[in-house]
């Protein structure tokens, strides 16, 4: 069931949505007469790797501020997931990559936090980067170097461990993770090769 209590537009109580005799996953204004949803809300990200060391930032805003994360954040509204991932990166760490060096890399959905995320990977040649305002640090870390006990979201972590493990054998796949409060499973959707000279 929904997440919502109350109408975003009138702030009536929301009632579940009957059809038919039948409860729908989502709720209901009777004021309004609407249908109101609490879609799943599209997070971008993007894996920036210089040689085996990924880009990762320290937040500078809540919630988790303070904490590390890989660069990234909300799709906003005309934006499409490369270009959204490109802009969090420039935010957050910046480094200007066009949308079109953002491979997709990894989808996932997470469902006791009611998000869907798209991650992209990229690689530079230099580990030249600057915090923005959104952002307190980043920098490159290996998998030894980097803040494990202090990462924003550590519900991703086997996503990140991939994304080292794809590093160090140069053979990158496109990954399906699915993540609810029983399962978490990540599964290999392609992968591709040739192994970087
Ligand atoms: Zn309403």
């Amino acid at each position: 069931m929904t997440a919502l209590n109350f109408c975003q537009d009138c702030g009536a109580a929301l009632q579940p949505h009957m059809v038919g005799g039948e409860q729908r996953n989502h709720a209901y204004c009777r004021r309004c007469r609407l249908p109101r949803y609490d879609h799943p809300l599209v997070v971008v990200t993007c894996f920036v790797a210089c040689g085996q060391r990924l880009l990762w930032v320290r937040r500078a805003l809540p919630p988790q501020r303070g904490l590390w994360a890989i660069p990234g954040g909300y799709l906003e509204g005309g934006e499409t997931l490369a270009a959204g991932a490109a802009r969090e990166l420039y935010e957050e760490a910046g480094i200007g990559l066009p949308p079109a060096r953002l491979q997709l890399y990894m989808t996932g959905t997470i469902t006791f936090i009611n998000q869907v995320y798209v991650g992209f990977r990229a690689s530079v040649a230099s580990e030249d980067c600057a915090p923005g305002p959104e952002s307190l640090a980043c920098g490159f870390y290996s998998r030894d170097e980097c803040p494990w006990d202090e990462v924003a979201y550590p519900q991703v972590n086997d996503s990140i461990r991939r994304a080292y493990d794809d590093l160090e054998s140069g053979c990158f796949g496109v990954w399906q993770a699915e993540m609810s409060d029983a399962h978490y499973t990540l599964r290999a959707v392609s992968q591709t090769g040739p192994r970087p000279g």
